[in-house]
């Protein structure tokens, strides 16, 4: 299907393309990889006015390290970008883990990782893995710019925490506290498919004691679901097969799976079980394995 008329701007700044929304009023759409708007548009899901094309404005297709372990991904920074980046293998495992398995090559040469949290689809898998690392956006206005945890922006199904005239530059990762482990799984039908189930774990050490804990679980409920229960279980302790499996359970219970196409929601339960289980033993094993 053709997309319905719209009017077209690529503007070569933001303030050119916030003013730009500002004066659409709400009818206008920020472009930027296009892997997710395009189709809604095509398949009438969305008759925007107007299309903001981001992409000619220079300076937002970074992902960089801060020294102090912050690691910042701008608007286009693309999900190949950060698939074959120098700098995630060994610092950010979570992300390291993820980027792979988002689509196929295809999109992930155009798909962004701010257009994915902006997208909020709850089979994004880019929202679990920021919302379990405790990530934020930094949304730009004509107002100047605010900083929106990823739990609170994604707020709904296909619904984030912008103003009409925002454009997320951003998403940043904050350093963490001690040393990070973890990881992203993702259960899908064939190479390339949106998850059936996904579970992002972040896990930050000290003195072989969990100080912070991150679970979000991907595909199983109407949003990104933020497992804050069962990450809790895992703090201030070691990684005991007892909380593992307490961790496991309580991500299980927080799951709202329906039964679908992909599979019953007993299954997909079960799969966040198994995963919560799988990375968190990894872990677990690899600290004993450098003891
Ligand atoms: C065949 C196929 C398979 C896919 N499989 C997966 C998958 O397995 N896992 C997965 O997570 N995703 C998957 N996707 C989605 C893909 O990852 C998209 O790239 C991503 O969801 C959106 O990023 P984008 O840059 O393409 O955003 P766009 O499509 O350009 O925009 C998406 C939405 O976000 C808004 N937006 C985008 N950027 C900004 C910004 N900076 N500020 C404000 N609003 C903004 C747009 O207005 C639009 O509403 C798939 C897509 C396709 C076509």
């Amino acid at each position: 299907m053709y997309p319905p008329r719209f009017r077209y701007e690529a503007p070569r700044s933001l303030d050119e393309a916030i003013g730009l929304l500002h004066d659409g009023g709400g009818e206008a759409k920020v472009l930027a990889g296009g892997q997710s708007l395009i189709p809604l548009l095509k398949l009438r899901f969305a008759s925007p006015d107007l299309l903001v094309d981001i992409n000619g404005i220079a300076g937002l297709d970074y992902h960089q390290l801060d020294p102090d372990g912050t690691i910042r991904v701008g608007a286009l920074c693309r999900h190949a970008d950060l698939e074959h980046s120098t700098l995630l293998p060994g610092k950010q495992p979570v992300m390291a883990a993820a980027a792979p398995l988002i689509a196929d090559p295809i999109v992930r040469n155009r798909g962004t990782l701010v257009g994915s949290l902006c997208h909020a689809d709850p089979q994004g898998d880019w929202a679990s893995v920021v919302t379990a690392l405790g990530g934020h956006v930094v949304a730009q206005g004509p107002g100047g710019r605010r900083t929106i945890p990823v739990a609170d922006f994604v707020s709904g199904p296909f619904q984030n925490a912008l103003a009409y005239d925002e454009i997320a530059v951003e998403a940043v990762i904050p350093a963490p506290r001690g040393e990070l482990a973890g990881g992203y799984l993702k259960l899908e039908r064939r190479v390339g498919d949106f998850a059936t189930a996904g579970v992002a774990v972040a896990v930050e050490r000290s003195g072989g004691s969990v100080s912070r804990a991150g679970i979000a679980l991907t595909g199983v409920g109407s949003s990104t679901i933020n497992a804050t229960d069962a990450a809790q279980a895992l703090v201030g302790g070691a990684l005991s097969a007892d909380r593992i499996a307490q961790a496991a359970d309580l991500a299980a219970q927080a799951a709202q799976p329906r039964t679908d196409h992909r599979g019953s929601a007993d299954f997909k339960r079960q799969i966040v079980r198994t995963f919560v289980v799988r990375l968190l033993t990894r872990v677990a094993d690899s600290e004993e394995k450098a003891a």
